[in-house]
């Protein structure tokens, strides 16, 4: 009876989680006792920074202890990662801050991504994620029984490549995402909103490094994202930036500081302006010889935040007119981010918007539990119809017509999952295959929009222009995902692709991710394989250049170029430090110079039966390769 009881006890059972992964913090939550609430570590912290930092031998460090190493460590330090998922290498946001060493693109699929070169290794921003993300689940696992799949957050403008990156990382992670789900649609789950009223609500975030707002409406259950907009490089930390320019800095008597003393400065200021959050003044000791501690009231603290919370009200303003509103036609303000804590940021909400903004959960905490809470019903059983009706495309997309103009087959706020069609024709006589280019965003143009993927349905029968029928059909799943499918009408040929976000990582890439994340942090596996590749290729490249040297006699026409060619790309693969490449091109290389090296052996051989006994040429046919050896070595 009690194994019984143990094996029905929900509580035993894996438990979903929802994640927060944020920009400057990440935080795992779940649903226990039938409210969601924060899982904290040892010392009750929620919040985990979202900062990695890469030593030697495969180390990683997560969390606040790697944040604690940036100082020391910037270039193997990954901070605000999130602002990197799902970009290219050229894209203009990846270059626009950090510390970090980039790592040059080696092709053109390469540049889809960009990637870090960190201590002994090179990773991309969904591995970087996924640490975090794997952290997180330990977390979970410890205190719970086992984690049954997550809903991880993400922006609402988050474009299909940064969400499927997302996803990669959890992956990666080794975590089943149940869903994706838009960060100010989890706030808003969190406090209830949808079992209460219909309504608009704006949901303003204003975290470490970003700011948000989005407006919301609320039709029966299902939130449509009206608007969104914010400010890329707004946040706390340019709040800290002021403080310590304004007032730490002269306190400290410094006019020119180091980056040792902007650290320590920027670090005094956060503590002032945490502290003020709850006091209306604070004496902050500076360490320095005899100097007084530096005195900061809140009316002082608001002097200087006031004109970069005001910032804010552009964003918010221009979301609102967006959705065709104006503030007063607000049901509801939701405070979401670390740094809407501050008095002279709450104060701002309540003026601007002209409502007292629902503040009651801890502005950290409410996009996790709004997560664990949607975690809680996407797993249980019932009512999963309703929940998987909650969010809405946050862009339009369509495919490229003539002239390079897009025609939007599912426009932007569409409810998903959806699905929609639209019909085209050939715009040649006798053409025979169709080329779909797959595009997202807003604007006309084709070129001006996000490259989705490219396909072609070929077979199409040689007819006039304008005769064949193309019906494609555009299909979204929960995730805000998209399936394509183009079928030639009248002969029934079709075609079916899941768009995967061209953003460069394929299933492979993610694939070999996984396996090399598997032995991650005891033995780095795929390290210690390229490092085996090289030395195999080394010694390979040079025994070949000595046999050309030596045996060039041997060689047939034309043969000394494909054995260069062969050399010359397997130096490109060691270049860029990717074993499989390696690999194919050492092969490519043993091709090459196959028949070559019998010549060499047959050579090698006639010169050993030159001057010896029978029974002593035997052995060396069967050591055959064992004289290429030798000779090499005597050569060197
Ligand atoms: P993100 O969403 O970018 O991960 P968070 O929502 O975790 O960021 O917000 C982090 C910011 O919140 C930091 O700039 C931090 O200084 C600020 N913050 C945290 N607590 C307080 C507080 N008590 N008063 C003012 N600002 C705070
Ligand atoms: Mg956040």
């Amino acid at each position: 009876m009690s194994v019984l009881f143990d094996i029905f006890d929900p509580k035993a059972a894996p438990r979903p989680i929802g994640i927060d992964l944020g920009t400057t913090n990440s935080l795992v939550a779940c649903v226990r006792d039938g409210r969601p609430e924060c899982l904290r570590d040892c010392d009750g912290v929620a919040l985990v920074p979202s900062v990695v930092s890469y030593g030697a031998r495969g180390h990683v460090v997560v969390g606040a202890e790697a944040a604690r190493l940036q100082s020391a460590h910037p270039e193997d330090t990954v901070a605000s990662v999130k602002r990197f998922m799902g970009r290219g290498a050229d894209d203009p946001e990846t270059r626009r801050l950090s510390s970090l060493r980039f790592e040059p693109p080696t092709s053109e699929a390469d540049s889809r991504v960009v990637r870090f070169r960190v201590a002994d290794r090179v990773v991309s921003p969904v591995e970087v994620s996924a640490e975090i993300l794997r952290v997180l689940a330990a977390r979970a696992r410890e205190e719970l029984n086992g984690v049954g799949g997550v809903v991880i957050t993400v922006p609402a403008y988050f474009d299909d490549a940064q969400r499927q990156a997302t996803k990669d990382a959890a992956k990666l992670a080794g975590l089943e995402v149940l869903r994706l789900l838009n960060e100010p649609t989890a706030a808003a789950l969190a406090y209830g909103l949808e079992k209460k009223q219909n309504g608009t609500f704006a949901v303003y975030d204003l975290g470490g490094g970003t700011f948000d707002v989005t407006i919301l409406r609320l039709d029966d259950g299902v939130f449509h994202v009206r608007a969104t907009g914010g400010d890329s490089a707004l946040g706390g930390d340019d709040f800290d930036r002021a403080i310590a320019e304004s007032r730490v800095l002269p306190a400290l008597g410094v006019t020119a500081p180091g980056p040792d003393v902007r650290r320590l400065a920027l670090d005094l200021a956060r503590r002032a302006k945490h502290a003020l959050t709850e006091h209306a003044e604070v004496e902050l000791s500076l360490p320095r010889e005899g100097s007084a501690p530096l005195v900061l009231t809140r009316a002082e603290l608001d002097g200087i935040l006031r004109p970069i919370v005001e910032r804010t009200g552009v964003a918010c303003r221009r979301a609102l007119r967006d959705a065709e509103l104006s503030p007063t036609e607000l049901t509801g303000v939701i405070l979401v981010g670390g740094s809407t804590r501050s008095p002279t940021v709450r104060a701002y909400v309540r003026e601007l918007f002209g409502v007292e903004p629902l503040c009651e959960l801890d502005p950290d905490e409410v996009v996790a539990l709004g997560a664990a809470a949607q975690a809680e019903l996407l797993a249980g059983e019932g009512g999963v119809d309703d929940v998987l009706l909650l969010d809405v495309l946050p862009l339009s997309l369509g495919i490229e017509t003539m002239g390079g103009v897009v025609d939007k087959i599912l426009p932007r706020n569409t409810t998903i999952p959806a699905e929609a069609r639209s019909t085209f024709t050939t715009y040649a006589d006798r053409q025979t295959g169709f080329e779909l280019h797959v595009v997202q965003g807003e604007r006309e143009l084709a070129a001006d929009c996000r490259s989705l993927a490219r396909f072609t349905l070929r077979g199409i029968p040689p007819m006039p222009a304008g005769m064949a029928r193309l019906e494609v059909t555009f299909s979204v799943d929960a995730d805000g995902l998209l399936h394509v499918s183009a079928r030639e009408v009248t002969t029934g040929i079709e075609q079916r692709v899941e768009v995967k976000p061209t953003y460069g990582l394929d299933d492979d890439a993610i694939e070999q991710m996984l396996l090399s994340a598997l032995d991650h942090g005891e033995d780095d596996l795929a390290a210690r394989r390229l490092a085996e590749a090289r030395i195999e290729s080394e010694q390979v490249l040079t025994v070949t250049r000595q046999a050309l040297a030596t045996d060039a006699a041997l060689l047939e026409p034309g043969e000394r170029d494909q054995i260069e060619a062969a050399m010359a790309a397997l130096v490109a693969a060691l270049d860029c430090a990717n074993a499989s490449l390696i690999h194919l091109a050492n092969e490519d290389l043993e091709r090459a110079t196959h028949a070559f090296a019998g010549r060499r052996m047959d050579a090698a051989i006639a010169r050993a039966i030159g001057g010896k006994q029978l029974g002593e040429v035997e052995r060396s046919v069967e050591g055959a390769k064992g004289i290429e050896a030798h000779l090499a070595a005597e050569r060197s």
